[in-house]
């Protein structure tokens, strides 16, 4: 599979030559699968616009149906959809998955007074399926597994795995100091990549209980007990410009050296 990261911000887009490095946009990944031309999606953040950019330049390249997972429905996880071109453009099928009702999360986001036009104008055809505990959804030879995560109104992480590579992306989700998160770690145990949300400091996360992210050390707590060999650092604060995203990864890849903080356009084959 290979994997692209089109937006790694936490909270709100940010853009200035101050984020050049690292990128502004909120969360949005794609997989591309060895055994389908169908692509998977996870989080529609303000990422999925670019993503929606290429997936019409690219047309040959896939099949125009797309699987795509929400975490939950935080506006940075969500904000990019109506702008996703691929959803307007009849022949593009689009399955959407979320622990939550996302139809309705969705149709909310585009009604009035929030949007000009609603979610009935996309010409796509789109399902919507809600995820109960403990299911999988396949992808032809791929697998998506999911979780809940710790996160005020809860966030979902997600493990896909095909022809034996794996990548598990757990974002928004807030760890109870001293003690490690069992599921997740159960979870994202053996992957190649590991992505979890690094968007405090230390010190920044005294001050922040109780709003829902994690620090880049309990990343590294996790990925060592899951045996993961790749740390990816995620949902990057909106304060924290490339300089001290450089200095976090240094930090991060003394104590667990495979280790990165996630860059807007960054792409990982496995
Ligand atoms: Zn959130």
């Amino acid at each position: 599979m290979e994997i692209t990261f089109w937006g790694t911000r936490g909270s709100i887009p940010v853009s200035g030559p101050r984020y050049a490095e690292f990128g502004g946009n909120t969360p949005c990944l794609s997989i591309k699968l060895e055994s389908s031309r169908d692509i998977i999606i996870l989080d529609s953040g303000s990422g999925i616009r670019e993503l929606g950019l290429k997936l019409m330049a690219t047309m040959k390249e896939h099949s125009r149906a797309i699987h795509l997972f929400l975490t939950h429905a935080h506006w940075d996880h969500i904000q990019g959809f109506p702008f996703f071109v691929p959803a307007f453009v009849p022949g593009f099928k689009l399955d959407i998955y979320c622990s939550k009702d996302a139809k309705a999360i969705l149709n909310k986001q585009m009604s009035p007074p929030f949007f000009p036009v609603g979610l009935d104008v996309m010409g796509s055809t789109k399902t919507f399926h809600m995820l109960g505990e403990g299911q999988s959804v396949p992808v032809e030879e791929a697998c998506v597994r999911h979780i809940p995560l710790p996160h005020p109104q809860t966030s979902t992480a997600f493990r896909v795995d095909e022809r034996g590579k794996s990548m598990v992306f757990a974002t928004d989700t807030e760890h109870t100091a001293g003690t490690l998160n069992e599921t997740l770690a159960e979870l994202a145990a053996g992957c190649d990549v590991f992505i979890y949300d690094a968007q405090y400091t230390i010190e920044e996360y005294k001050g922040k209980v109780g709003w829902g992210h994690s620090t880049y050390t309990e990343a590294i707590r996790l990925a060592e007990a899951a045996g993961v060999k790749k740390l990816i650092l995620y949902s990057h604060d909106p304060t924290h410009d490339d300089e001290m995203l450089r200095s976090i990864e240094a930090q991060a890849q003394e104590q667990f050296p495979n280790t990165i903080a996630a860059r807007d356009g960054m792409v990982l084959k496995l």
